[in-house]
């Protein structure tokens, strides 16, 4: 008879490689289950049920390619719906588990959920083997001299990175010991939950660890180049890594082994930006309300505007200014958007609109394939000028300079924006300041093929400033 088995929970470290609860499990020479649960409630933002419709697009997808990876290695992944606690205690005792592995989630209502479920498996003696999966350190680990959390990055960085070694590397199982019974699991068809739009977002991504692999192969020829393009959205000069990293499909620890082996400290530009995904972490750890609440007590009562329709023409990209219009669309049809795109539409609605940045943030929640609870509202609110260590509120993005500057050429703007595609650079970024019979040159006519800008720059950023004045007096 085989030994009793051990349950490997699956949340957001969708991959076989470098997985600590995983590998875990297999060193115990146990039957493996592998399960992936979809909570109904909605109570939480650690749930299935939570996560925005992108998110949920590439879940499903990556949840197929998980499963396939896992019967190549004679194994399956077990699908099941409802809360947590109750599902993993009737597996448990279904399959017979003396065991249950699962890597910490560090999101608020993941943290009460994982509370929930070891209290319940404590009461009927399961053990519980928890490992860490996503972050270079886990948030309490990393301390100020005074042994407080930290709020500005520099100083997080520098004790981050001086002398980081990631941990020793998790071989992918080759096998996997199989239960004599696969307990019932839910038919993979029935989790597919896809919004009308989200089939386009399959023409830019190919979620699963294999596809994450050979991303990570890719960038590390072109990371030498990385501080030079990064901050040109035309150009494909970033890693592209973000929604394998938010699934968990590659492991940070790999993705820094594999830099420093290759290219040593040539790639810090690159780890640093991992280093801000760490300090985003470490502030919802340390600061639960995060997502929903000013960091910065200050900016508690902003005045900020309610504008259906102008938060409605920023989401369609509609605004008529083309560098937040490109980015907004490349958003709903890919999934995706270049950070430095991403700074300039995020000051465009909080500054330029002076509408709610948690209103942004719900946007992108949905619309993100990489949406992550701490990376979204850490940069949202380090927009907004309320965050920690953020930009301060009276930086206000020009968008016209930021499209100049970094889509010198317009090509970005006509990859997003077809009907701009014939004007040329010098037109491209404030297509209202040419005149008409310039623009009819290039078959645009404004007010009907492309909007006219919704606002003034200059004016609303005098409107932006005043209140930013009137908040601090
Ligand atoms: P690269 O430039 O190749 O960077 C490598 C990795 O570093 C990224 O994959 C990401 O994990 C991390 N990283 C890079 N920039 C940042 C940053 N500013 N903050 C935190 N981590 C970073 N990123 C998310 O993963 N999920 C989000 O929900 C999210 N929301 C954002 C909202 C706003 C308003 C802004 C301004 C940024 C947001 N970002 C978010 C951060 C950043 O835009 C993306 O991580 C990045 O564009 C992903 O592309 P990449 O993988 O090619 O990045």
């Amino acid at each position: 008879m085989r030994d009793a088995a051990i349950i490997v929970w699956l949340r957001r470290d969708l991959r076989l490689a470098d997985n600590p609860a995983l590998a875990e499990a297999v060193a115990r020479k146990q039957p493996v289950i592998p399960v992936t649960i979809r909570s109904n409630s909605r109570s939480g933002l650690g749930d299935f049920g939570g996560y925005g419709a992108a998110a949920r697009w590439w879940r499903g997808q990556s949840v197929i390619s998980l499963r396939d990876s896992l019967r190549a290695i004679g194994s399956n992944l077990v699908l099941r719906r409802g809360p947590a606690p109750k599902v993993l205690l009737d597996l448990t005792k279904q399959a017979g588990a003396n065991a249950v592995a699962f890597n910490r989630s560090l999101e608020p209502a993941q943290i009460a959920e994982d509370a929930a479920v070891i209290a319940m498996l404590n009461k009927s003696g399961v053990e519980i083997i928890e490992g860490s999966a996503n972050r270079l350190h886990e948030p309490w680990r990393l301390k100020t001299g005074t042994g407080g959390s930290f709020k500005v990055f520099t100083a997080f960085w520098r004790r981050l990175a001086e002398g980081y070694q990631p941990p020793a590397r998790q071989p992918k199982p080759k096998a996997l010991m199989a239960p004599r019974d696969w307990p019932k699991s839910d038919s993979l068809e029935d989790w597919q939950e896809t919004a009308a739009w989200t089939h386009q977002l399959a023409a830019a991504w190919e979620p699963g660890e294999a596809a994450a692999e050979r991303r990570l192969r890719r960038f590390l020829r072109h990371v030498a180049r990385y501080e030079r393009d990064r901050d040109h959205p035309a150009l494909d000069g970033t890693s592209g890594f973000s929604p394998h990293l938010a699934w968990g499909e590659i492991s940070v620890h790999e993705v820094w082994r594999r830099m420093m082996a290759h290219h040593g400290d040539l790639a810090l530009p690159f780890l640093r930006q991992l280093g801000w995904r760490d300090f985003n972490s470490h502030l919802l750890y340390h600061s639960p309300e995060l997502p929903t609440k000013a960091w910065s007590p200050r900016f508690a009562d902003f005045p900020f505007r309610a504008n259906a329709r102008g938060l409605a023409a920023w989401q369609r990209g509609e605004t008529g200014y083309p560098i937040v219009d490109a980015g907004m669309r490349q958003l709903w049809q890919t999934g995706w958007m270049h950070n430095r795109v991403r700074m300039i539409v995020a000051s465009f609605l909080i500054k330029d609109q002076m509408i709610d940045w948690r209103a942004g943030e719900a946007w992108f929640w949905d619309t993100l394939v990489d949406a992550d609870l701490a990376q979204n509202a850490g940069n949202w609110q380090w927009v907004a000028g309320s965050g920690a260590d953020a930009s301060p509120y009276f930086r206000i993005f020009n968008p016209i300079l930021q499209s100049r500057k970094f889509d010198p050429k317009g090509d970005y703007i006509r990859a997003w924006v077809p009907e701009l595609m014939r004007l040329p650079a010098k037109l491209i970024h404030a297509p209202w300041e040419a005149s008409k019979e310039s623009l009819a040159r290039y078959g645009v006519t404004l007010g009907h093929d492309y909007p006219n800008p919704i606002l003034d720059h200059g004016e609303a950023r005098e409107r932006a400033l005043a209140a930013y004045k009137k908040m601090r007096s």
